[in-house]
């Protein structure tokens, strides 16, 4: 009697093992999985300005999964959005180095879109191939951003959260995957960073 119960008991545990391993699956290819182009968030105004494709910014490789989102400055005090975004298009014809990021947030709050987010940016490194890079202008040699960017940049990491099911500790520095003092006044005041993660 006891030996048959068990052999009637293993085929259902070895078939709820298996639906559980679909199951685990399934969620994680629909939690990760990325076909997004224009990103669009209520409250904020995205323009959409995407680079040329070339070798030196926007590679067209494509960006499968999104698992982390990285904060940059653009260590180029009283520039504009528009400014780092036309940089990184002229790199195209300059060839200096290889740079991009998805979002460039700018002084007065504006945030303009430069790669499709199902598409690598040139920022983080190793972390390009599964994360969205963000940088962020500022008005002094500090680093520190001001209200407008600080607000925008919580609105678009905390919409970004909620898109690709990521929670702040998936939200890094430059400084966190390399070591290099990006964005300075991140990682000059940790205490300032971490009261940013608490925020969102
Ligand atoms: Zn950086």
């Amino acid at each position: 009697m006891i030996k048959r119960k068990k052999l009637k008991k293993k085929p259902i545990i070895f078939m709820l093992i298996i639906l559980l391993a679909i199951g685990v699956g399934t969620y994680y290819i629909s939690t990760s999985y990325n076909d997004i182009e224009e990103y669009q968030v209520d409250n904020l105004s995205i323009q959409h300005q995407f680079l040329t494709v070339n070798p030196y910014s926007r590679s067209g490789k494509t960006l499968p999964r999104v698992n982390g989102i990285v904060i940059h400055y653009t260590a180029n005090p009283g520039s504009t959005a528009q400014n780092n975004r036309d940089y990184f298009e002229n790199l195209k014809d300059t060839k200096t180095t290889s740079a991009s990021s998805h979002f460039i947030i700018g002084l007065n709050g504006e945030v303009i879109q430069c790669i499709p987010l199902n598409e690598v940016a040139y920022a983080s490194n190793n972390r390009n191939r599964d994360t969205i890079a963000i940088e962020c202008c500022h008005p002094d040699e500090s680093g520190q951003f001001n209200e407008e960017t600080y607000q925008s940049l919580q609105i678009l990491v905390r919409s970004l959260m909620n898109t690709y099911h990521l929670t702040s500790n998936d939200v890094i520095r430059h400084y966190d995957i390399t070591g290099k003092i990006c964005p300075k006044y991140f990682v000059d005041h940790e205490d300032k960073w971490q009261e940013f993660l608490n925020t969102l």
